[in-house]
């Protein structure tokens, strides 16, 4: 009865691309949640950045950048929206090359590869936990609290280990622990990063654009402009997501800088004398700001510069401080804020095709892997394009050997 062709482990974003791809026998879709993607349906704020136009290695970890390079020449975003374009889902993108559903709804994302699916007779089986998995007469054994499943092939599609209440668990990293397969230490990444600063909780709720550096031994790694937003004990915003990767390596001891400071200018396009000139015209504490920016963020950036009663003479010291504001990082960012899992499932493991190079009827797919990208769609079209890929693979095998027993 539980016996299958393939088995795609995960119904999130890559076992989903992946099954509604797959075009060879008795397939099923094992999901340990209720229901189907919800991941997915909270990602892009319930939009689903599925993939962006900029497509680039650059946007994704260093030491994954070769083997993506492979896979965005396979499976670049035209591609991938052509591919979806196919199963029924349109796209477009933003102004900066974010490509969304035309719906602007995630929901139509996860409706459309479920009736592909569902077209290709792709059994779902849901809120069903598998706890453990073990090679098997050249297949696999999966054991589950419901009960066995056999497999031929297995696609391990079981995401990271963030956000663990929308389904990925860290389950992954767990077989491949009992299938002997390397695995290097994970860490959250694109989240909101936690700061050291007793009276940041002053400036609680502003929201204002500003130019923000990540700093390692002093000098910058990465440079973003946007919307920073300050909390009571943390700095967020997409522009500090992209930076906090950093922040993460760093305390999982994965840095090779001794320090990492954020720093923040939040006049970008005020010169440091042409600020110190406004400073100049401004008479005290009280209206220094007035005009220029949210008065919150003022208080905070006096009392930080530690200027007790502001008069013009105080003009430089200000303005240093509103061109490089420097917060210390007090820890890593959370598992429960952050977007995505850096480290994982080394690449050594499989080959282009997210083959297991150790087992040949394994194959291992989407955020599981050591890749991570920056926001903007890349995490998503990793898991879509690995998810197409290995299908591929599968079914172009399928096809060989149906060719060779007619023969
Ligand atoms: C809030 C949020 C917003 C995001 N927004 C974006 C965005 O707009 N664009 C973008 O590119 N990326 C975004 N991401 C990242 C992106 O969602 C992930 O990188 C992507 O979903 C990974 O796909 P995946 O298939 O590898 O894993 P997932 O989508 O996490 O799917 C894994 C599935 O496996 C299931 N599973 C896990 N363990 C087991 C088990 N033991 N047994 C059975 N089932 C199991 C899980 O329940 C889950 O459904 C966002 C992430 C979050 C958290």
């Amino acid at each position: 009865m539980n016996n299958y062709d393939v088995v795609v482990l995960g119904g999130g974003a890559g076992g989903l691309f992946a099954a509604a791809n797959l075009n060879c026998g008795k397939v099923a879709v094992i999901e340990k949640e209720r229901k189907l993607g919800r991941k997915l349906l909270a990602t892009g704020n319930g939009r689903c950045n599925l993939t962006n136009l900029d497509m680039q290695t650059k946007y994704y970890n260093f030491s994954a950048r070769d083997f993506i390079e492979k896979i965005i020449l396979k499976e670049p975003s035209q591609k991938l929206i052509e591919d979806f374009r196919k199963m029924g889902l349109l796209c477009r993108p933003d102004s900066e090359g974010r490509v969304y559903p035309y719906s602007n709804q995630a929901i139509s994302v996860v409706d459309v590869l479920v009736s592909k699916c569902e077209k290709s007779g792709v059994e779902f089986i849901t809120d069903t936990r598998i706890n453990e998995i073990s090679p098997k007469n050249g297949g696999f054994e999966l054991v589950s609290d419901k009960g066995i499943f056999f497999c031929k092939k297995l696609i391990l599609a079981c995401g990271g280990k963030v956000q663990k209440n929308l389904g990925s668990d860290g389950s992954s990293y767990i077989f491949a622990n009992q299938l002997g397969i390397a695995c290097s230490s994970v860490f959250p990444s694109l989240g909101a990063v936690p700061v050291d600063d007793k009276d940041i909780a002053q400036a609680k709720g502003v929201r204002t654009s500003a130019k923000i550096s990540v700093l390692g031994d002093g000098n910058i790694l990465h440079t973003e402009v946007g919307e920073l937003q300050i909390n009571e004990k943390n700095i967020s915003g997409i522009c500090v997501f992209q930076l906090s990767r950093y922040v993460s390596e760093y305390y999982a001891n994965q840095s090779q800088y001794r320090n990492i400071k954020i720093a923040v200018d939040f006049a970008p396009d005020i010169s440091f004398d042409e600020l110190v000139r406004y400073f100049g015209t401004k008479k005290s504490s009280e209206d220094v700001f007035e005009g220029f920016l949210n008065k919150k963020l003022g208080s905070y950036l006096i009392k930080k510069s530690g200027i007790k009663n502001f008069s013009a003479k105080d003009s430089e010291r200000l303005a240093k401080i509103v061109k490089k504001c420097v917060f210390d990082p007090s820890g890593t960012i959370g598992e429960n804020s952050a977007q995505v899992t850096a480290g994982g499932i080394e690449l050594g493991e499989i080959n282009e095709n997210f083959r297991s190079r150790k087992y040949k009827n394994l194959y291992i797919i989407g955020e599981a892997l050591n890749v991570d990208g920056m926001c903007g769609g890349y995490n998503l079209h990793f898991a879509f394009a690995s998810g197409k890929i290995c299908a591929d693979d599968i079914n172009s095998k399928r096809k060989n050997n149906d060719k060779n027993k007619r023969n």
